[in-house]
């Protein structure tokens, strides 16, 4: 089974909240009579013996939410079940990870976004969504993390890059039909703002200059790994326009949940 779980927290948000209601807005684009199930691989998402949606995640605060985040995430893969999370906000692929990680010893992450989100210390907050990748790192959950569509290195995260081996493709060294190999279980984490602003108006940081809607959904589909699990994180109902986003952030859903099906 897949397990789609919705998980509506932005207070680690270091600039404008709304993203907590980005979980039910992608569910409600994702059913819309608008499109059908399928993703461009032939899976059909929309299939109840493979597919199930959990009900959104009631959450305390802080380090408790973190918890009780791993803790769902866990008890989903100890079902067996593979789970595609939607955020929130970025701080929430830690706890994920956390929870994969003991099920997994050899984890790769892609992950597509903006911002390399490696900050050590942002505003005092550890749970921080321009940190989760530094936790990740510094506590060796994973084997590789690769980032794609990198536009906001500073110093101090070009440092964090070169001291935990992290593969950084800028989004300025970008080339077209990039094929990814990971050996091993491979997680997808994709940060709505990775993609160009014009793609996806409704995030709270727009950063422009960055990936088609079609890179994503071609680099998702010629990734050469088993993909075991993934989610998509930083959309934000309250920026956006006409749902595009919300489109957009379902799309890619489905795509995931595509690969994740005839891994
Ligand atoms: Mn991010
Ligand atoms: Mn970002």
């Amino acid at each position: 089974m897949i397990s789609i779980l919705s998980i509506p927290l932005d207070e680690n948000s270091s600039f404008i909240k709304g993203c907590s209601k980005g979980p039910a807005s992608i569910i409600k684009a994702f059913q819309s009579e608008s499109s059908n199930f399928f993703s461009e691989n032939g899976s059909n998402c929309g299939d109840q013996k493979q597919v199930c949606i959990l009900d959104e995640l009631e959450l305390q605060s802080g380090g408790l939410a973190i918890k009780e985040i791993q803790i769902a995430v866990k008890k989903e893969l100890e079902k067996g079940n593979n789970v595609i999370s939607m955020g929130g906000d970025h701080s929430i692929t830690y706890p994920i990870i956390k929870a994969y990680s003991d099920k997994y010893d050899s984890l790769n992450i892609l992950h597509f976004d903006a911002h390399p989100d490696l900050y050590d210390n942002f505003d005092d907050n550890p749970y921080s969504h321009a940190s989760p990748f530094a936790r990740i790192m510094e506590k060796k959950l994973v084997k590789r993390l690769v980032q794609v569509g990198i536009r906001t290195l500073d110093n101090h995260q070009r440092n964090q890059v070169e001291k935990f081996g992290i593969e950084v493709i800028e989004m300025k060294d970008f080339k077209n039909n990039l094929s990814l190999h990971f050996d091993g279980p491979v997680y997808i984490s994709l940060d709505i703002d990775g993609l160009d602003p014009a793609f996806a108006p409704g995030v709270s940081h727009p950063e422009p200059g960055g990936l088609t809607t079609r890179n994503i959904i071609n680099m998702i589909n010629q990734l050469e790994g088993k993909v075991i699990g993934g989610d998509i994180v930083e959309y934000n109902p309250t920026r956006d326009i006409n749902d595009l986003t919300a489109y957009t952030a379902a799309k890619l859903m489905k795509e995931i949940i595509g690969k994740v099906m005839i891994s």
